[in-house]
């Protein structure tokens, strides 16, 4: 156990992130500008991951109030030294740390199977009685053989199942889109996860209405498209060391 209270962030430090984190909001509000919506309709996830504790504590002191995380155990170290933010796991989960992840994050981004999300249900119900656990599915809309994810008609056809499970919410879907060349290239799979939410709610309406999509390289496109959610970590944090 620590001694007392970690020491307050440098200054410096929050105020760096604080100027990268209004560059990022303004992008986000003139995107919403050019297509009609409200800014405070887009949730910005600061994507933490390789980001140490302290600098963590400086993020928070600059405004950000959710961080992602993409390995728990990554998280599970850092969580708590860096007490304040709500906390969103957007990496894949591994059915031997779900029961680590539903205790140490507030909506679970990147459910990627049925048997996934069952497992989380009982989990949830365990540890957090009484409080459904908000979940993402994750789509692998372009039918990528190197990702993750439902593919669209599996998700259809999983859909009615996994909005019975007590224990979860599922707050709407999530993608990681195809390594684009340009952002624009990256507009075609937003679109198209657009379409596919739209398409599920109209079949079943309590499938609720996010939809995380966008990244560093093309967030602004993906607001455009519809975004309720982006998640970024370069344009706040600085390039991450390589293979990361
Ligand atoms: C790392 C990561 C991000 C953020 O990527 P940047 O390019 O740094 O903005 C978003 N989503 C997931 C799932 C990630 O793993």
């Amino acid at each position: 156990m620590r001694a007392g209270p970690p020491p307050a962030p440098d200054p410096l430090e929050v105020a760096r992130l604080a100027e990268a984190r209004t560059a990022v909001l303004l992008r986000i509000a003139a995107a919403c500008a050019r297509t009609g919506r409200d800014p405070r309709a887009v949730t910005l996830v600061a994507v933490s991951k390789t980001v140490p504790p302290e600098r963590l504590r400086a993020a928070v002191a600059a405004g950000h109030d959710v961080l992602g995380e993409n390995r728990v155990q990554e998280a599970a170290a850092k969580i708590p030294e860096v007490p304040g933010p709500r906390w969103h796991l957007v990496g894949p989960l591994q059915a031997n740390k779900a029961r680590r992840a539903v205790e140490l994050f507030d909506v679970l981004e990147a459910v990627d199977s049925a048997e996934l999300a069952r497992r989380l249900d009982r989990v949830a119900g365990e540890v957090r009685p009484g409080r459904r656990l908000p979940v993402l599915l994750e789509v692998n809309i372009d039918a990528d053989p190197a990702k993750a994810g439902f593919l669209a008609d599996a998700a259809r056809a999983a859909l009615a199942g996994l909005l019975d499970l007590p224990n979860l919410d599922v707050r709407g879907l999530m993608t990681i889109g195809r390594l684009a060349a340009t952002a624009e290239d990256a507009r075609r799979t937003f679109a198209a996860l657009r379409a596919l939410a739209a398409d599920l709610r109209r079949a079943h309406p309590r499938l609720g209405p996010d939809l995380s999509m966008g990244m560093t390289d093309d967030f602004e496109v993906a607001v455009e498209e519809g975004a309720t959610i982006v998640r970024v970590g370069r344009a706040l944090f600085g390039e991450r060391p390589a293979a990361l």
